[in-house]
C-alpha cells in the first residue's frame, strides 16, 4: 500500500537539544534539561547578529559548565551552530542592524524579528529528526517577555502539533521558563546548580542587546540601559532580594 500510514519515525526519549544562545534564559534551560536527560546536544543560530560576543558567551558557558558540573560532562553531547544569514536579511531591526531600539506602532519594540522563534523551533526539529532526538528545550517566556508572539505558550504548542504532523515525529517541545519571571529563574538556576550555577550564569551569560561587556553589575555584564539588562537587572535584584529573606 503506497500511500497508506507510515510508521512514525523514531527518536531517543532520552535525548534534549537545548536551543541555547549563550543568555541566562537559554544557560538555565540548559542545566534543567541536564538535570533530566541522559543526553543534551545544545543548537545556536548564527544570523549575523551585530554582537557576536553572544556567540563567545556559549562557548563560555559550555567549557565552564563541562569543567564545574562534572555530572554535566557525561550528558553533554555535541554543540551544533546554524547558519541562518536569512534573517539578517529579512530583518530591519536593533538585533541586526546598527540601529536604536524603539518601540513600533504595535507596541513590539524593534528588537522583534518576525518569524525567528518559528523559524529556530522548525530548524531545531529538522536538526532533532537527524540526530533522533525527542525533546526540544526553548528558554521563551510568556511572563516578561518583549511581547514578542512566538514567545506564547500557543504559538509554541501550535508549533509542536505542525512539526509533528510535518515531521511524522513525536517531539516534545519543552519551555520550563514558560510561565516564570526573571527572578524566579534565577531562582531555578540556584535550584538546579546552587550558587555555582548562579555564578556561572552572572559571570559568563549574555544578555545586553548593545552587545556591552565592558560593564559589569552584580547581575552580570551589559549597558545596564537597554531593556534586556533592565529585566536581567530587576530580576536579579527581586532574587536576591528574596533569596536574603529566606
Ligand atoms: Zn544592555
Amino acid at each position: 500500500m503506497k500511500n497508506g500510514p507510515r510508521a512514525m519515525f523514531n527518536l531517543n526519549s532520552e535525548a534534549a537539544l537545548v536551543l541555547f544562545s549563550g543568555g541566562q534564559d537559554s544557560a538555565t534551560c540548559l542545566a534543567w534539561a541536564l538535570a533530566r536527560y541522559g543526553h543534551v546536544e545544545t543548537v545556536g543560530f548564527d544570523y549575523g547578529q551585530r554582537h557576536l560576543v553572544e556567540m563567545d558567551c556559549r562557548q563560555q558557558v559550555l567549557q565552564e559548565g563541562r569543567a564545574h558540573f562534572p555530572q554535566w560532562a557525561d550528558r553533554l553531547g555535541p554543540d551544533h551552530v546554524l547558519d541562518v544569514p536569512v534573517l539578517g536579511q529579512m530583518a530591519e531591526t536593533a538585533l541586526t542592524r546598527d540601529a536604536e531600539i524603539t518601540m513600533a506602532d504595535n507596541g513590539l519594540p524593534n528588537t522583534f524579528v518576525p518569524g525567528r522563534n518559528i523559524l529556530f523551533l522548525t530548524l531545531a526539529a529538522a536538526l532533532g529528526y537527524r540526530r533522533s532526538i525527542r525533546h526540544i528545550v526553548a528558554g521563551v517566556c510568556e511572563t516578561d517577555y518583549s511581547g514578542y508572539p512566538d514567545c506564547r505558550d500557543d504559538t509554541i504548542k501550535a508549533m509542536q502539533v505542525a512539526l509533528n504532523l510535518g515531521l511524522n515525529a513525536r517531539f516534545v517541545l519543552h519551555t520550563p521558563l514558560m510561565w516564570l519571571d526573571k527572578a524566579a529563574t534565577w531562582g531555578l538556576a540556584e535550584r538546579l546548580g546552587g550558587e555555582e550555577l548562579i555564578d556561572l550564569i552572572t559571570e559568563h551569560t549574555h544578555t545586553c542587546y548593545i552587545g556591552d561587556r565592558s560593564r559589569r553589575h552584580e547581575w552580570g555584564y551589559g549597558c545596564g540601559e537597554c531593556p534586556a539588562c533592565q529585566l536581567r537587572a530587576a530580576g536579579f535584584s527581586a532574587y536576591a532580594a528574596s533569596a536574603a529573606l529566606s
